[in-house]
């Protein structure tokens, strides 16, 4: 049984439908991320897990319960915001302690050893008389995950947790986070438009667009067989040329493409049908190989140079090791996936 499923999950605001029909399942102890641009519909998806924003359709089950009704503290559920919501007023310890007391009540000395563990699980053992104010943003938002697991949460949801920081805490702190939460064997949800953040934390991910789940798959199978042309070219960089099928035989596609017949793999309707033959900069073996593309400009990246090509009339990015100039041969790794339009 998932320890967390949502179940076609529908919410409009007047004319915006912030999610349609969304439906997906975190198993015990499985981090998933819903990923999307800004406006996709995530933060209304995990409002409508913590009990924050009803659905106007769709069920919530915890365990196989459904909490649909439930209001937010009844749900067992532990939420980590973009903001950290700590109380100004209080210590580290009593914003921590604050967390306990959604739970059962406890005797005062045990309460003090709670703290002082969850404390130590973040990393912040001997901060509790600091005032909120005297902390860093990782420090702050370490806080705010100790108080989010104090009551320990049956699921813990997270809004877009690190964005507030800077790019290097970032990093480290994801890192961070995906060790605590796997090693406590929490079941999570974390909310982020950061795919590189997605990828690193999550066991898997769902790419929403426009209100919908487009996708969910471990973040390798996300990557290197994307279902639709969104997901493709929301997650690294991707090439997507459109064309035509010129024939099919035995898994392997002939596309027609600016007027060049290329090779191409997957589902394929029929022929004649309007396609997308879809790659990535890296699945590109430049200096040999049938094709040639026209260098543009190239920027340099540090670890790499960054091509922008022209295959025809067709925009082609590439990475290389070098400046390129002039006229390129290319040749495909392997045979472009194809995508339907
Ligand atoms: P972001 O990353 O920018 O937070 P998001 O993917 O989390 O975006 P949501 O906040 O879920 O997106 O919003 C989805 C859509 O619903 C947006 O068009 C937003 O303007 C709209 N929306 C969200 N909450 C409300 C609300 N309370 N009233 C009206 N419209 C809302």
């Amino acid at each position: 049984m998932a320890k967390l499923e949502a179940r076609g999950l529908t919410k409009r605001f007047g004319e915006v439908v912030a999610a349609q029909d969304v439906s997906f399942r975190v198993e015990e102890g499985e981090l998933l991320a819903l990923l999307g641009p800004s406006g996709c519909g995530k933060t209304t998806v995990l409002r409508m897990l913590a009990g924050l924003t009803p659905p106007d359709r769709g069920r919530v089950l915890i365990a196989g319960e459904d909490v649909t009704p439930l209001p937010p503290e009844a749900r067992g559920v532990g939420l980590v915001f973009q903001n950290y919501a700590l109380f100004p007023h209080l210590t580290v310890f009593g914003n921590v302690a604050y967390g306990l007391r959604f739970g059962r009540r406890l005797p005062r000395r045990e309460r003090s050893r709670n703290v002082r563990k969850l404390l130590e699980l973040v990393g912040l053992s001997g901060y509790e008389r600091r005032r909120i104010h005297e902390l860093s943003q990782g420090e702050a938002q370490r806080v705010a995950l100790a108080r989010a697991l104090a009551p320990q949460p049956r699921v813990l949801l997270l809004d877009e947790p690190l964005s507030a920081l800077d790019a290097a805490l970032r990093v480290e702190l994801r890192g961070e986070l995906r060790e605590l939460l796997k090693r406590l064997s929490i079941t999570a949800v974390h909310v982020t438009h950061d795919q590189e953040e997605a990828m690193a934390i999550a066991d898997r991910v769902g790419v929403m667009r426009e209100g919908r789940l487009e996708q969910v798959d471990r973040p390798p199978e996300l990557y290197e067989r994307p279902r639709t042309p969104f997901v493709a070219s929301f997650l690294g960089r991707a090439n997507l040329w459109p064309g035509v099928i010129v024939s099919l035989s035995s898994g392997e596609a002939l596309v027609e493409v600016a007027g060049v017949r290329i090779p191409a793999k997957g589902e394929a309707p029929a022929p004649g049908e309007e396609v997308y033959v879809f790659f990535r900069p890296e699945h590109v073996v430049i200096g040999e190989g049938p094709y040639e593309a026209e260098v543009r400009h190239a920027e340099f990246l540090g670890d790499r140079w960054q091509v922008h090509a022209r295959f025809h009339r067709l925009p082609l990015l590439l990475f290389a090791h070098r400046a390129l100039g002039g006229k390129v041969q290319f040749r495909f790794r392997e045979p472009p996936r194809l995508l339907r339009r």
